[in-house]
């Protein structure tokens, strides 16, 4: 079991550098830090990415550190986060990888990326595919499967699905575990393939934001990787399943308040807090048991099996550089900062509203 926590800052955009807003952000090591003229507040996490200067774009449009400098490029971010977990896909641990940040903040960017700065699920998708064509030994056979989803108001839709936006039933089964009923899972066996998916995935998504008039931040997004490993022992199969869960996850501007309770994204950030917190004080206290609400929201039920004593969680925050976001930066940073707060046997409040 291992929770990891990082922050990663972007380059400013066209609108802050056109209203010459001021730097906020500085990282050292693993600390960010958050200032104004007046006040600093440094929060020390796993990994504070530096992705917000001395970069240049070259000639195929892909972001690339200029010497010397410390901007962490896509690539770098998915070495750094994949040296620990992602690298033994193989070894049966379930993996939930979460983006958190406010709209515009670059979580799209860190998942997703474009199409000359691929995100994480591409360069996972690939890890993957890699080391499953190297891995092939004579009796076990590796398959890589995916899926999309998103929540929107607790209600589940399948990205991959081409007929209009059914709502789609989240089951439990004392076999299965739970499942979202009739998702579409697509194997893939190449990198072109994959693409198609996502291409397909990203297409839906659009629609539906355009045919509600809402923002993409209003919704849960989920990608999904299953790789099925099938050994013969003795003249039998025996199948074993790993889950990989990427999560572009929604935000509202009042999260963090208690009472919230009208907003869904809140109830479903704050039960993800609890669930994560308590995972950490049971993984501290080993043999004892400790209930996790995952029924409270949809987002958590779907994210379950990868939300396990035995799996990997990483939760990267990223955050806007400038100064007119300071508030929201500082409450997405504290958010965050309770989870190092367990980590260290700080505080024991699994209740992550204030
Ligand atoms: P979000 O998903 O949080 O709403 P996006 O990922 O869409 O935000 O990012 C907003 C804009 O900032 C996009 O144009 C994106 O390409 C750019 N951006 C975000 N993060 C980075 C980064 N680390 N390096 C370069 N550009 C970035």
């Amino acid at each position: 079991m291992s929770v990891k926590i990082a922050t990663r800052v972007r380059p400013f955009n066209k609108f802050e550098i056109q209203q010459n807003l001021p730097l906020c952000i500085a990282m050292d090591g693993n600390r960010t830090i958050l200032f104004d003229n007046n006040q600093q507040k440094e929060f020390e996490f796993d990994y504070s990415f530096w992705s917000h200067d001395k970069f240049e774009i070259d000639e195929k449009g892909y972001h690339k550190p200029l010497p010397n400098s410390r901007y962490l490029d896509q690539k770098m971010i998915f070495n750094t986060i994949s040296q620990d977990p992602l690298n033994q896909p193989f070894q049966g641990q379930n993996c939930c990888i979460l983006a958190f940040g406010q709209q515009g903040s670059g979580k799209s960017y860190t998942l997703l990326g474009t199409n000359d700065n691929q995100g994480l699920i591409y360069n996972f998708v690939k890890e993957v595919i890699n080391q499953i064509s190297q891995n092939q030994i004579i009796k076990t056979k590796y398959e890589v499967y995916i899926s999309m989803l998103f929540i929107y108001n607790e209600s589940v839709y399948d990205q991959l699905s081409q007929t209009d936006f059914k709502k789609l039933k989240v089951r439990e089964n004392a076999l299965k575990g739970v499942q979202v009923e009739n998702l579409i899972k697509e194997q893939v066996d190449s990198i072109e393939n994959f693409e198609l998916n996502m291409k397909k995935g990203v297409n839906c998504i659009q629609k539906f934001q355009t045919m509600l008039s809402i923002r993409l931040s209003l919704l849960h997004q989920i990608f999904q990787i299953e790789i099925k490993e099938t050994k013969i022992v003795d003249d039998q199969f025996i199948e074993k399943f790993n889950k990989v869960n990427l999560v572009d996850l929604a935000w509202c501007e009042k999260f963090y308040q208690i009472n919230n309770s009208k907003s869904q994204i809140a109830k479903s950030l704050s039960t993800l807090g609890e669930i994560i917190c308590k995972l950490i004080i049971q993984s501290q206290q080993q043999d004892k048991k400790i209930f996790t609400p995952y029924r409270n929201s949809q987002l958590t039920r779907i994210l379950q099996e990868t939300l396990k004593q035995k799996s990997k969680i990483i939760l990267i925050i990223t955050i806007s550089p400038a100064l007119n976001n300071f508030e929201q930066t500082l409450c997405n940073l504290r958010f965050a900062n309770q989870f190092m707060k367990v980590k260290n046997n700080i505080i024991c409040n699994t209740n992550l509203t204030e």
